[in-house]
């Protein structure tokens, strides 16, 4: 039975292995068995899952998952959380332990040696220091996922799910949702992890396009200019572009946006994925 998390459990197994914890690494471990069971039934968990988690702590979350899925591959950095891994996993059979850096793991390799071969469920309480990047990787890499559950800065999953001319509309926004569909499954308080974050966190579903929601001939290209022109925010899409390295002036922009019936002074801000997907072709074949 998972017995992890209850805040008097976490302290109990930190301090029996006088465990440190690490700021480095955006430890901030979940000791609520509510949330734990909310995130387990967002993922929508079943005994077919082969669930990959990122980050496993000390293991409270990663019980829950056990006793939900199939199997359980879980990827620790810090060697500190190994031997504590090792006592409060050992009731389960079917979680992996994996002791290194998720941004360096070859996860295609760890599907075919651990998991059967068959598409991940990611399910993680993200460390916040790379949650952008562990994101855009499991999106844009070949690693097969039915559905990513990561619990995040509320901030972060907000400004993922927003759309064209809200204030948080970023780069951010527009390259998750060509991959995937963006849901906030719930809200999670501070008390809910130990230590306390400054801020709220939430739980963010994603569940990933079996085809792309726009087309465009070179996505990498069109991410490229959607980057150069959030960059530099208060100016003019054209400034932006022109202004991102990548070797293309203003007045080609211009005339692009002309020619798609788009005013010449548009801002990155305003602008959705359509948009930036027949631009991006547009600059290309100009
Ligand atoms: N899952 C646990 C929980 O919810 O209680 C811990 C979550 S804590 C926010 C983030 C975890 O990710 C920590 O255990 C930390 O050591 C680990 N971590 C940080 N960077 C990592 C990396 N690059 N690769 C793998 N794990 C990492």
């Amino acid at each position: 039975m998972a017995d992890l998390g209850r805040p008097t459990k976490t302290v109990e197994i930190i301090q029996k292995y006088n465990f440190n914890f690490r700021k480095k690494f955006g430890q901030n471990f979940l000791i609520d068995e509510g949330i734990l069971e909310k995130i387990v039934s967002a993922a929508e968990v079943t005994k077919d899952d082969v669930v990959l988690e990122i980050g496993p702590g000390i293991g409270s979350m990663t019980q829950y998952l056990a006793e939900a899925a199939g199997k359980v591959i879980a990827v620790e950095i810090d060697d500190q959380l190994i031997p504590i891994l090792k006592e409060t996993l050992s009731p389960y059979d079917n979680v992996t332990v994996i002791h290194g850096d998720v941004m360096k793991t070859d996860l295609k390799k760890l599907s075919e040696e651990y998991g059967d071969g068959k598409p991940f469920k990611v399910v993680a309480n993200l460390p916040y220091y790379i949650t952008t990047p562990i994101i855009m990787r499991l999106l844009e890499d070949d690693v097969p996922t039915k559905r990513i559950t990561v619990m995040v800065q509320k901030e972060v999953a907000e400004r993922i799910k927003e759309k064209p001319g809200s204030k948080e509309y970023g780069a951010i926004s527009l390259s998750v949702q060509y991959y995937a569909k963006p849901e906030i499954a719930c809200i999670v308080p501070p008390n809910c992890f130990m230590p306390r974050p400054n801020v709220d966190s939430a739980v963010l579903n994603l569940d990933p396009y079996e085809t792309a929601p726009v087309s465009v001939k070179n996505p990498k290209f069109m991410f490229q200019i959607i980057r150069a022109s959030f960059n530099q925010r208060r100016k003019t899409l054209a400034n932006g572009i022109a202004g991102g390295g990548l070797g293309i002036d203003r007045l080609t922009v211009e005339e692009v946006l002309e020619s798609l019936g788009m005013p010449k002074t548009v801002r990155g801000e305003t602008l959705g994925l359509t948009e930036f997907a027949k631009i991006a072709d547009a600059l290309k074949e100009h």
